[in-house]
């Protein structure tokens, strides 16, 4: 096989700082593990904006088209706040999801444990947490027609609609049992089947491709709401859990939040498999661009460091090299090397951006 290739958009904020550090992770694998990556970079959001007045060039979009991977860093800031809504950082990453096709968002929600104290549950409930959360991403109730704000007699009235076809229900269930192969083989899906009607379809789809195809997985339902508390209460309980882009979009934010910082979540964005087997994919951190410490050298690179890691296990199937990288950053932590975000007040010196990418880097050399 060739080698595989990479394309990198930094983008804006602590982006590219943060991407840096994921550079030296990437060169690390090269020299150390003879996985020699072919990385290109390019221009995304306000920084795209900037040089050619649109967040994404033509020429970036064919060139993520045309990789194995693409990892983003983060776009926006205050300086775009005001532009027109069609050249916002933001148009620039939903341009990339949308023609990618990008349809399975996988978020995971881990707990390290040296990190249990910092989530608002209690330790007990978090530590040792391990869930993904797969939220459909290009349909539902975002995207669906008709969308608007319309006059109806004396007043207006704002309409959204929820629209779920069976083959968009299916592939994204189709991931989501995949994926709990690799893991401890249960999903659970959830939606609002008691009130709603595409909820009812969901919930059909997902039990008929189950039963045709992967009957050997564990697969349970449950009203989102009912999701919600369960997350909180006692998330352990779960291992896969799929779901809509609405209620993945709640769902997965607040199963993020069991685990700490904001500075540590990674995501990908995956679609179908490409002529060569491996998906269309797009990693980033859970995080945005962060304009209150940009340039400071207090970004927590991890979010973006374990972005990669999510590539080396869904890109490129290097779950054992993958795994090395996750408890590399999890030693980093436990030595109790952290930055700001992850710090109480009065507890030291915290590490910088720079300073955390080294210790991973050095974490990564002790396994060797
Ligand atoms: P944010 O995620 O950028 O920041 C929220 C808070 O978390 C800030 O206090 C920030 O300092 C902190 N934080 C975030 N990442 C961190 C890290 N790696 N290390 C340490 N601390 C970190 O969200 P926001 O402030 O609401 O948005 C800022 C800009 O980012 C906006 O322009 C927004 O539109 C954009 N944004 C982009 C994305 C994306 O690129 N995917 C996602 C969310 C927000």
């Amino acid at each position: 096989m060739s080698t595989p290739s990479l394309l990198i958009l930094a983008g804006d904020g602590i982006g590219p700082e943060v991407m840096a550090e994921v550079r030296k992770v990437i060169d690390w694998f090269g020299a150390n593990r003879g996985m020699a990556f072919d990385v290109s970079e390019d221009l995304v959001g306000g920084s795209a904006y900037d040089k050619h007045g649109t967040p994404l060039t033509d020429e970036t979009m064919a060139k993520a088209q045309a990789v194995d991977a693409v990892l983003l860093g983060a776009v926006g800031g205050p300086k775009y706040d005001k532009l027109d809504f069609s050249v916002k950082p933001e148009r620039g990453l939903l341009r990339l999801r949308k023609e990618m096709d990008l349809f399975a968002n996988l978020r995971p929600a881990q707990c390290f444990d040296a990190l249990a104290d910092f989530s608002s549950l209690k330790k007990d409930v978090v530590a040792g947490l391990d869930i993904m959360i797969i939220r459909e991403l290009t349909s539902g109730v975002y995207f669906g027609e008709p969308r608007g704000i319309f006059k109806e007699g004396n007043e207006r009235v704002g309409i959204n609609t929820q629209r779920y076809t069976e083959s968009e229900i299916a592939r994204v269930a189709r991931a989501a049992f995949e994926l709990a192969r690799k893991r401890d083989n249960k999903v659970c899906s959830m939606e609002k089947a008691n009130v709603m009607e595409s909820g009812i379809l969901w919930r059909d789809v997902v039990q008929e491709v189950h039963d045709a195809e992967y009957p050997d997985v564990e697969l349970s339902h449950m009203y989102a709401d009912a999701g919600a508390m369960q997350l909180t209460r006692w998330p352990k309980q779960f291992d896969v859990i799929v779901t809509d882009n609405l209620f993945g979009d709640l769902l997965s934010d607040l199963a993020a939040m069991l685990t700490g910082s904001l500075g540590m979540l990674p995501s990908a964005s995956l679609g179908a498999p490409m002529a060569n087997g491996r998906p269309k994919a797009l990693y980033e951190p859970v995080h945005g661009s962060a304009p209150d410490i940009t340039g400071q050298g207090k970004a927590n690179p991890c979010a973006c460091i374990l972005s990669f890691a999510m590539a080396l296990r869904y890109s490129f199937d290097q779950g054992d090299e993958a795994t090395r990288l996750e408890k590399a950053v999890e030693k980093v932590l436990a030595d109790g090397i952290r930055t700001a975000d992850l710090m109480q007040s009065g507890e030291g010196e915290p590490a910088t951006t720079t300073e955390m990418g080294d210790a991973v880097i050095a974490a990564l050399d002790a396994s060797l």
